[in-house]
């Protein structure tokens, strides 16, 4: 089963972003909810992250929605996930004005299927039609669309996570929770209480300005979590992106948890309850494979984004096939029994689970997953596309998988290069069994790189 990748002039891997005022204006906005509304008729829930621009443009998308004729449910500050699971099956689609990971002065718009999960590759090309040639089909005063507001919805998604899971299996548990200003302050620390944890926070008043930390968490943005999590003596601490649709991971030694670490110890975990596929990008380390595979599960990967992951969990289990889990190695888990969208919260209580069913630290936990050495690059070149095409005839003797750029495989460890569909650059992964093996697979690789771009590009 191959899942296709189609260029959108509009849209990225995860709906429109872009600098509020510059690229983002509100008159977008409203075409958006306009093009939305002509597509999709019916109740469309609304939601938004804590950045300082969601309300404005909020105000712009249920404003493009109403007045073609759609009802407009306005949930309000939320995360992603908990507005996808609020949707599932209750209402016409959503939108969710978020910028995820992106600075403060970003913001964006991801459009939501009734089913909960990001609208497809056919259906936004679709949508961008509408934009571009402003073929928008408002209706008359009598016939616009009316507006209720929805706050309470919020608890539907908390109480769903936490009856996921054995009652209070937390107990006795310390947690520090890093929400980082956005919305997870007002679900992950519920979560993890009403689960029976002890928790405290960090960055956990909402905030669009994020003054504790931006809102990708990374490693260095999370030393106050560390600290926090060793003086406390937590089990854990967590943290999430902006819109805490991912969920990243601090041991009790205060040790960064890489994401691909995350996501082996999770599907170990799961493959170890049930058999059946994991799905997830080529970009995966090899580590989940190697994991997955030890408990008798298989692995299926699609290209990188989980909107294609996401879909082909949905489409394998259409198909009779059992599917375990499925997500990406940057802390964005989808788990098919609750929902098929990556969800940091549900990630955050997982960990929970994990360790009180396992009696170990985590340290210990992680320590045990096969070894792998990741190296992560990128070039600047607006021919990222030509590049990778030219690398394909260079390596055509090599063993290859192009479900997404090209992938190398070579003795035990294999190398991603692919061309950014969202910024003038090409990625390169190299996920070697050995540290020497991948800096001389990485060197050879930028080699190649470099003289096909003197030699081919200009
Ligand atoms: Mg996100």
């Amino acid at each position: 089963m191959q899942t296709t990748k189609f260029q959108k002039r509009l849209f990225g891997t995860n709906g429109v972003r872009g600098v509020v005022g510059k690229d983002l204006t509100p008159e977008l906005v409203v075409t958006i909810g306009e093009a939305f509304g002509t597509m999709r008729k019916g109740c469309i829930a609304v939601g938004r992250d804590t950045r300082t621009s969601g309300e404005t443009l909020a105000k712009a998308i249920k404003s493009g929605l109403l007045a073609t004729g759609c009802d407009v449910v306005d949930c309000g500050i939320l995360p992603t996930p908990a507005l996808q699971y609020i949707i599932k099956g209750q209402f016409d689609g959503g939108a969710m004005i978020t910028a995820s990971h992106n600075p403060p002065e970003y913001n964006g718009v991801k459009i939501i299927e009734a089913d909960g999960t990001e609208m497809g590759d056919e259906e936004t090309l679709k949508l961008e039609q509408l934009i571009f040639d402003l073929s928008l089909s408002t209706k008359p005063w009598e016939h616009v669309g009316h507006e209720v507001n929805a706050p309470h919805l919020i608890r539907k998604y908390i109480k769903s996570i936490v009856d996921h899971f054995p009652h209070k299996i937390g107990s006795g548990m310390t947690v520090v929770v890093d929400p980082g200003s956005g919305p997870a302050c007002i679900t992950t620390p519920q979560i993890l209480t009403e689960m029976g944890c002890r928790v405290l926070t960090i960055n956990g008043i909402m905030d669009g300005t994020f003054p504790g930390r931006l809102p990708e968490p990374s490693s260095e943005g999370l030393r106050g979590l560390a600290d926090l999590v060793v003086s406390r003596g937590a089990a854990f601490g967590v943290a999430h992106d902006g819109d805490a649709d991912r969920a990243v991971f601090i041991d009790e030694n205060g040790r960064f948890v890489e994401e691909n670490q995350e996501f082996a110890l999770v599907a170990q975990h799961l493959c170890h309850q049930k058999k059946g596929a994991i799905v997830t990008p080529v970009s995966t380390s090899q580590m989940v494979e190697m994991v997955v595979k030890n408990e008798g599960c298989t692995i299926t990967y699609t290209p990188v984004g989980s909107i294609y992951v996401a879909r082909t969990m949905r489409s394998l289990i259409e198909n009779g096939k059992e599917v375990v889990f499925g997500g990406e190695g940057n802390g964005g888990l989808i788990f098919p029994d609750h929902q098929f969208c990556r969800d940091g919260g549900m990630t955050a209580a997982m960990m929970v689970f994990i360790l009180a069913s396992n009696g170990q630290q985590l340290s210990a936990l992680i320590k045990k997953l096969p070894e792998r050495f990741l190296i992560k690059d990128k070039i600047s070149t607006s021919h990222g596309t030509k590049v990778v095409e030219f690398l394909k005839k260079a390596y055509s003797q090599d063993k290859l998988d192009q479900t997404d750029g090209i992938k190398i495989f070579r003795e035990g460890s294999w190398a991603l290069v692919r061309a950014s569909g969202t910024e003038p650059i090409i990625r390169i992964l190299v996920d070697a069994e050995s540290c020497d093996g991948g800096q001389v697979f990485h060197k050879e690789l930028m080699d190649n790189i470099s003289a096909i771009t003197k030699k081919n590009v200009t």
